[in-house]
């Protein structure tokens, strides 16, 4: 991603997953988009493709504030944005705690960090930045 973009992107309304491994992350709304950033590179991958939802790898997450990450953002409310580099578990976490977030979207529900980790433990994640996983 180019870096004009990257900060565009950081100014928009977004949630985010922080990993003391990685970065603390944000969950940051600053106003809907103008334009939503543009998926034509989304890919499918096999978490996110029984929710008909692909993932657009970004070398930083556009929702991170330029650190590793993940995010959802509703103005591309098929696509979940997840940075490229981090070890498997932790981006399987990503993934799956944005799947979380994207299912709650779809469900009319508010965001809820905590919900979200608790979709991604169930789902096989053994992280939790807002819940730690139950022992
Ligand atoms: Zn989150």
């Amino acid at each position: 991603m180019r870096a004009s973009n990257i900060a565009n992107v950081n100014t928009l309304k977004v949630w985010a997953y922080g990993v003391a491994a990685v970065a603390a992350a944000l969950c940051v709304t600053a106003g809907a988009l103008a334009l939503p950033p543009s998926t034509a590179d989304a890919v499918t991958h096999p978490l996110t493709a029984p929710h008909d939802t692909k993932i657009m790898w970004t070398e930083t997450s556009v929702c991170a504030d330029g650190k590793q990450g993940g995010c959802y953002l509703p103005e591309t409310p098929n696509v979940i944005w997840v940075s490229d580099g981090m070890p498997d578990d932790l981006e399987e976490y990503v993934i799956l705690h944005e799947l979380g977030h994207l299912i709650q979207h779809r469900n009319g529900e508010p965001f809820d960090e905590c919900a979200a980790d608790r979709y991604a433990q169930t789902h096989g994640a053994q992280f939790g930045e807002y819940c730690a996983p139950i022992g």
